[in-house]
């Protein structure tokens, strides 16, 4: 936890809950040890679908689908790509698609992201990525070219459950390189021409990012 459990506590007693088919999705998801989103995330994805809406999202880290189905439920007229390359996950996330009605909103595409994203040519208004937090910065060229301009990059798990804020050495050897990586892809979020990021400490961190135009587009009007 990096926020004061209570704080945590109490704003998600306000939720008004979503539908029973997501809930239950989110407690097996739970008592199985899938990480999927937590409730403050799902609310900061809702508001930023319902404020942006986007006709294309592409997602990076499906897993069995929970955050595929919360976005498809949010955003009724979008399509949503979404990536994932464990098998396990794989077969669970499609028949959940499919039996709750969203695999003709819903593609999933299995495989190494660091490869899919290489190969997609589409474009995409929002993108959300919730995979390997080491491969972000490895992502990030591939999603800035997918992203179109006024698009959002909403990423999570950026604070690392609290380990960004400590020094290397304070951090397990085995989240070391995770730590180094995760405070260079923040930096390059904060500090890219094309970006204007905040970054927020809910959940397990949030960074929102959006395409800006750059100097040159400026100029070319
Ligand atoms: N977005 C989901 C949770 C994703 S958990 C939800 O909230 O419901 C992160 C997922 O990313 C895991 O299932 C993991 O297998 C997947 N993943 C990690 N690295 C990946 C990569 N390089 N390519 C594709 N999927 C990856
Ligand atoms: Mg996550």
């Amino acid at each position: 936890m990096i926020v004061d459990e209570r704080f945590a506590a109490y704003i998600n007693s306000l939720e008004n809950g979503n539908k029973k088919y997501l809930d239950e999705l989110e407690a097996y998801a739970w008592k199985t040890d899938v990480p999927i989103i937590r409730k403050e995330m799902q609310s900061l994805l809702k508001t930023l679908l319902v404020m942006n809406k986007p006709k294309q999202i592409l997602e990076v880290g499906t897993a069995i689908g929970f955050s595929a189905l919360l976005m498809a439920e949010a955003a009724p007229k979008a399509h949503i790509t979404t990536i994932e390359k464990y098998e396990k996950r794989i077969p669970l996330a499609k028949e959940n698609f499919k039996r709750f009605g969203k695999d003709g909103q819903i593609t999933l595409l299995e495989g190494d992201a660091a490869m899919i994203l290489k190969q997609l040519t589409g474009t995409y208004d929002f993108i959300f990525m919730d995979a390997a937090k080491g491969q972000y910065i490895h992502f990030l060229p591939e999603v800035l070219r997918l992203l179109n301009t006024g698009g959002i990059l909403l990423s999570d798990n950026i604070l690392q459950d609290g380990d960004i804020i400590q020094s290397r050495f304070a951090v397990t050897k085995r989240n070391r390189t995770i730590h180094a990586r995760m405070r260079e892809y923040l930096y390059t979020l904060k500090h890219h021409e094309l970006l204007e990021t905040a970054i927020l400490p809910l959940g397990d961190g949030a960074a929102i990012s959006v395409k800006k135009e750059t100097a040159r587009q400026e100029g070319a009007e």
